[in-house]
């Protein structure tokens, strides 16, 4: 691993300093780095050295703030942050997320003749890099003769030193020709060092097919932009227009370079990353190792980007940049945790840095101080989180046989949650000769992100959209609620809509995270929390709080007055309401207890729904409860809450939790430690004592006194063999009752009772109302008879005509019911010998025909729609009986002569 190395090896910042001053000295402007910010909101950071220029690529004025004139030759060292591939930083040997890019740049000036002459001499003159030529290689765009004349003949690069790509390789933008986008691009020229043979026995025509090489490593790109892309023809041919204005668009990787230069093993080992390595490895007491030292790099490579980013002014936080960085920063921790480090240790390696490069970035020494805080604080959380992680892992491990596989569902619940790496878990894993299903890991993890994409529900909220992954990232909240009702906690995001936010400004809704957090999240039936915030300037409500699987808490607020942002110190107020909450909470155990001691150890809770005012309670049971039961069960829990029984909680291991006996929440899922919520001292329920144990995240009340009074409301079949009861505690239940005998006071007094002797007055009201009507239906029966001239059933007969040769009678009633029409028309036509009687009364008209009339012509139902169209109705029906609403009886009477 030895190279050509000079007396004295170039440092990095030598490199830097002789690539810029080359340039100078061929008439380039030297111009200060842009930030990693992004100068142009295409990405969030600066990615290539030509970013900052792109208006000049387009044709603008080449002027620059500071330097008077035009100048079209511009040089540039540039951080860029590239961190797309974040995943592969510290695994490759060649790729860092904060890079330096090396550009020359001609703004229509200079092009690819002096571009690929000014860097052979760059790279080769003993003067200034003094590289092997032999050992340097080219690649160009397959039909860029130009560039192979040049490469060839003028600079006298052997042919079998050159290859040749096509548009996905060597085009800039790639695959333009073909694809588009219309407008400039060009071909590009790589140029490769060859690093010998120690570090593959691949050939230089070899990579033409691999494209991919531990020898052959790329270190700089040529873009020569020479061509308008226009509407490709008809025929698809690509149409590429000559630019009259020509540019040149190159980058040289730094670390790259520096590490060919300095002849060492890979940039980890340049004069930048060495001392940072070697503090990591006396950190850890773990040697750098090389290729397998990954999580060397990645600290060392990761503090150096998030330094300088953050000293560029980007604050971690959830949203865009401050979120990338988070990102990164964790991955360090994480590889930090890796090496052994359980304290803090990423913030003291940012002096290193800073020695490094606070000569060519002096915004890193005016803000070293912010950098090392801020990394400090987001290590030291992060590792709090990752110490749960390790008290679930161990407790899990203490339950494992050796041999025994850890399942690769709790292995994604320790990444997921507790930010645990799997090699992290396997490592630890190990020391107690148990692996991990790795199969079940892959497979919980392909889920999860299927359900990520889907959509997936996150306690009430819907999951947020950009926001989601962001919280995915956030340790679970801590919650402080149990006996704390006023605590302060700091933002850690901020949502609106679907999108991740910066501020929620005076009367803006949205979701806020915080770090630690009083406010209840709904959840094992228990309602969220409400409530206010405070803060220096500013003031929100609290209108509810739900949680993540994960446990990050999602406090929906409206900001009544002032801004909040990240990072804000507030202040959390729980609304008093919780109080209430709790004793319905604590009063729904007790109903457990209670309700299996009335109806037997066959009751499991199967829901249930703890709120301010009221509470609800579904249990497996096959009957309705009598009413004795009810008032049996009741009773216990008041009696219960009259002995002022003190409540417990603690937290233990599922399996003592299970040997004592606590009983667990239908459809809830538990961690390995759970919390236990036990009302241990009783009540005697004939000669057996009624307890309590329940595993429960919930609030309750210190003693169950303070539940005050409890009452059933309902018992009601809710599914097969599922009982609902709703039940009421303190004020809420002496509330209830009073509506209640307020309503029964007032009725009894209504009836001339008292509320107790309500239902037997109510009784024989309904008697005496039942005989009424009988006797009305009575009379009403009588007066009909009358009004048709019987003067009842022993009466005479109503007058008959003779119309169509029917023995018709006809009469007109009044204060008939129309029900009772149809049995005058029966008695009618029975009594008067009549073929056919028509009824009329204000509202309605029947006829009906006797079976030897219709056997003879007549018909009910014609003669009905005759009469009510005359009537001013309608009607119709069978030929024996027929019937019609009317609304004037005398015009229907007066058409029957003539209707037959
Ligand atoms: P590679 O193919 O090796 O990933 P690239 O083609 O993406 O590199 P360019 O976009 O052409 O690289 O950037 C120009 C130069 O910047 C490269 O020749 C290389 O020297 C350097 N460079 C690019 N990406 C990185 C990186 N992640 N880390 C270090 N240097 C890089
Ligand atoms: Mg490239």
């Amino acid at each position: 691993m030895t190279a050509p190395t000079p007396a004295t090896p170039l440092t990095t910042a030598d490199i830097r300093e002789k690539y810029l001053h080359f340039f100078e000295s061929k008439g380039h402007l030297r111009l200060a780095s842009h930030s990693t910010i992004a100068p142009d909101p295409t990405t969030l950071f600066t990615v290539a050295g030509m970013q900052p220029f792109k208006t000049q690529f387009m044709g603008a004025t080449a002027e620059f703030e500071g330097h008077s004139g035009i100048h079209r030759r511009v040089t540039t060292a540039q951080k860029c942050l590239r961190v797309g591939d974040i995943e592969n930083v510290g695994r490759t040997l060649r790729h860092c997320s904060l890079l330096e890019m090396l550009g020359n740049f001609s703004f229509g000036d200079y092009f690819k003749r002096e571009a690929i002459t000014w860097a052979w001499e760059l790279l080769t003159s003993p003067e200034w890099l003094g590289l092997d030529a032999s050992k340097l290689y080219a690649t160009i765009y397959q039909d860029d003769e130009e560039a192979y004349e040049i490469w060839t003949k003028e600079i006298g690069l052997p042919a079998d030193h050159i290859l040749r790509f096509g548009a996905d390789e060597n085009f800039w933008p790639a695959d333009a020709p073909k694809e588009g986008p219309n407008g400039p691009c060009g071909p590009c020229s790589e140029i490769f060092y060859d690093r010998g043979p120690e570090y593959g026995d691949d050939t230089w025509a070899e990579y033409a097919d691999t494209r991919e090489s531990a020898r052959f490593l790329e270190i700089w790109n040529n873009v020569f932009p020479q061509y308008d892309r226009q509407e490709p023809q008809a025929d698809g041919t690509p149409t590429l227009v000559d630019l009259p204005f020509k540019n040149i668009d190159t980058g040289m990787g730094l670390e790259r370079i520096a590490t060919v230069v300095q002849g060492v093993y890979d940039f980890y080992s340049n004069d930048v990353f060495a001392p940072i390595i070697a503090r990591v490895a006396e950190l850890s007491g773990k040697p750098y190792q090389g290729p397998q030292s990954v999580s060397h790099r990645v600290v060392a490579e990761h503090v150096r980007s998030v330094s300088m980013v953050i000293a560029d002014g980007v604050t971690l936080s959830n949203t865009g940049r401050g979120y990338v960085i988070r990102k990164i920063l964790r991955r360090a921790s994480r590889h930090a945790y890796l090496l052994g480090l359980r304290e803090p240790v990423l913030h003291t390696l940012v002096p290193l840095v800073v020695e490094k490069m606070g000569g060519a970035y002096p915004e890193l020494v005016e803000n070293q101080a912010r950098v090392v805080a801020a990394i400090r604080s987001e290590e030291e959380r992060f590792l709090k989180t990752l110490e749960s992680g390790t008290v679930r892992l161990d407790t899990l491990l203490k339950g494992l046989e050796q041999g025994a596989n850890i399942p690769g569902d709790e292995a994604f619940i320790l990444y997921d949650t507790y930010g645990f790496p799997l090699d992290l878990t396997k490592e630890i894993a190990e020391e107690y000769g148990i692996s991990v299903d790795e199969a079940e890991y892959a497979e919980s993890l392909k889920k999860a992100q299927e359900l990520a994409r889907a959509g997936s529900k996150y306690g009430k909220s819907e999951l947020f959209g950009a926001g989601a992954d962001q919280l995915d990232d956030l340790p679970p909240t801590e919650f402080v609620g149990y006996d704390q009702l006023d605590a302060r906690g700091k933002v850690l995001a901020l949502l609106a809509g679907n999108e991740d936010v910066e501020a929620l400004g005076t009367g803006d809704e949205g979701v806020l995270v915080l770090n630690s957090s009083p406010f209840y999240a709904e959840g094992g039936g228990e309602v969220g929390d409400t409530g206010r915030l405070e803060w220096v300037g500013g003031e929100a409500r609290v209108k509810d709080t739900t949680r993540t699987k994960r446990g990050v808490f999602l406090h929906t607020v409206q900001v009544l007055r002032g801004t909040l942002t990240p990072e804000t110190e507030v202040r959390g107020v729980v609304s008093p309401e919780r109080q209430a909450t709790e004793r319905h909470h604590t009063a729904t155990h007790l109903l457990q207890a209670a309700l299996r001691s009335v109806l037997g150890d066959g009751v499991r809770q199967a829901g249930s729904l703890v709120a301010p005012d009221r509470l609800r309670f579904d249990f497996s049971h096959g009957a309705a409860m009598t009413p004795a039961e009810v008032a049996q069960t009741e009773l216990i829990v008041n009696r219960w809450i009259q002995a002022d029984s003190p409540v417990n909680w603690q937290t233990m291991p599922i399996a003592d939790a299970r040997a004592k006996g606590a009983t667990a929440l239908f459809g809830e899922k538990y961690g390995d430690v759970v919390r236990v919520v036990s009302v241990e001292t009783g009540v005697r329920v004939g000669d057996q004592t009624v307890t309590s144990m329940e595993l429960c995240g919930g609030a309750h009340v210190q003693r169950t006194g303070e539940i005050g009074s409890f009452v059933i409301l309902s018992d009601e079949n809710v599914a097969a063999g599922v009982r609902r009861v709703e039940a009421l505690a303190g004020e809420a239940a002496v509330a209830w009752i009073r509506t209640q005998l307020t309503g029964a006071q007032r009725a009894a007094g209504l009836l001339n009772t008292s509320p107790e002797a309500l239902a037997e007055r109510i009784q024989s009201v309904q008697a005496s109302l039942k005989a009424t009507e009988k006797d009305a239906v009575q009379l009403r029966r009588q007066i009909t008879q009358l009004q048709m001239g019987g003067g009842g059933s022993a009466g005479g007969a109503a007058p008959l005509r003779e119309i169509g040769g029917f023995k018709v009678a006809a009469v007109t009633l009044s204060g008939v019911e129309s029900g009772e029409l149809k049995g005058a028309a029966d008695s009618l036509l029975e009594q008067s010998g009549a073929d056919l009687v028509v009824i009329a009364t204000e509202k309605g008209l029947v006829v009906k025909a006797s079976k030897d009339a219709v056997a003879r012509g007549a018909h009910a139902g014609q003669l009905v729609g005759k009469l009510a169209a005359a009537g001013g109705g309608k009607g119709g029906g069978r030929p024996d009986m027929a019937q019609a609403g009317i609304t004037d009886p005398a015009a229907a009477m007066a058409a029957l002569e003539g209707a037959l």
